[in-house]
């Protein structure tokens, strides 16, 4: 059975590493594959791509258009408006998924973190945070910051996000600065960077000084290359809770597995793929 991941440009996707590695060791004879697609090719791809492939992994800049080329969508992708997985249907029509959202919540959970009644600063306004801010929400956070280089994208989040969540936390948007990040970080219990800012080959850069970072304070930095970012290792030295993007990879990555191969996924083993994405990384979570 084949599969995809698109996007453009593409090179610097894990997916066909983590997903191989798995089908492998499931014994599946199943196979990913990187699709690059340009954007004047997306459209003739979307109309052709239900007679290649069983399932597609969806990367930038792709996760809200596809949308529009599937017929059935779960309610993840209704609100956050972006896809990150499709689902061929027996019909060759395309269910749209978002596994990103769920792989926000392992990640904290797995770290002993749970945003109930907690203040949660994103930093970001992007697909990565529209997932985030769903999440947390969904789990309960009694405030939300959005912290965005350009205002109003974090605005149309915040509207998208009050619009759905009628009774959750409440939502506010700051710029991306100095002052107001402070501010808003002292009063946070959880910061979580959505921004590709600290992304390879910044690796010296962080979206946040390093004074800024507490003792008590939650970091989920989502950027995964490298495995730890600077805003990671400061916020580990500053005696924070560190979690690294690449549990977020991990876990949307097993949940794609579970939605294209159902009980064949049963024995789907995150390990396999983090041993996978280690090796690739070179070096340690
Ligand atoms: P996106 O939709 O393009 O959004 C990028 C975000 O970063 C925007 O909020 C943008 O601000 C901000 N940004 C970029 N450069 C900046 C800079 N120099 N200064 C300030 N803000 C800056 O991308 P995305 O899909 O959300 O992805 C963002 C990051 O998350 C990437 O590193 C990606 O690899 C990672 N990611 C990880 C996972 C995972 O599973 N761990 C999943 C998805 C994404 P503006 O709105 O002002 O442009």
């Amino acid at each position: 059975m084949k599969y995809a991941v698109i996007g453009w440009p593409l090179g610097h996707s894990m997916s066909p590493l983590i997903h191989n590695a798995s089908f492998e060791a499931m014994g599946l004879d199943c196979r990913l594959e990187a699709r690059a697609v340009s954007p004047s090719q997306f459209e003739q791809f979307m109309n052709s791509a239900a007679r290649e492939y069983h399932g597609i992994a969806v990367t930038l800049p792709y996760k809200t258009e596809v949308v529009r080329f599937c017929r059935e969508q779960d309610e993840e992708v209704a609100i956050i408006g972006a896809a990150n997985t499709l689902m061929r249907m027996p019909n060759e029509e395309w269910r749209a998924h978002n596994t990103d959202a769920g792989a926000v919540g392992r990640s904290l959970r797995s770290a002993g973190v749970e945003p109930r009644d907690k203040t949660v600063v994103v930093l970001g306004a992007g697909g990565a945070a529209r997932a985030v801010c769903f999440q947390v929400i969904a789990d309960g956070a009694a405030r939300l910051i959005i912290a965005n280089r350009t205002r109003s994208r974090a605005e149309s989040l915040r509207r998208d996000m009050c619009a759905f969540f009628t009774r959750g936390a409440g939502v506010e948007t700051i710029d991306l600065n100095e002052h107001t990040l402070r501010n808003a970080i002292a009063a946070a219990d959880i910061l979580i960077n959505t921004t590709s800012i600290g992304m390879y080959p910044h690796v010296e850069e962080s979206p946040i000084p390093r004074g800024m970072l507490k003792k008590d304070l939650v970091v989920f930095d989502v950027v995964y290359n490298p495995l730890e970012t600077k805003l990671l290792r400061e916020a580990r030295s500053a005696g924070a809770c560190a979690i690294p993007g690449a549990e977020m990879l991990l876990y949307q990555a097993t949940e794609q597995e579970l939605i294209w191969l159902g009980e064949k996924a049963k024995k789907v083993d995150i390990n396999v793929m983090r041993a996978a994405l280690l090796k690739e990384l070179g070096r340690s979570l």
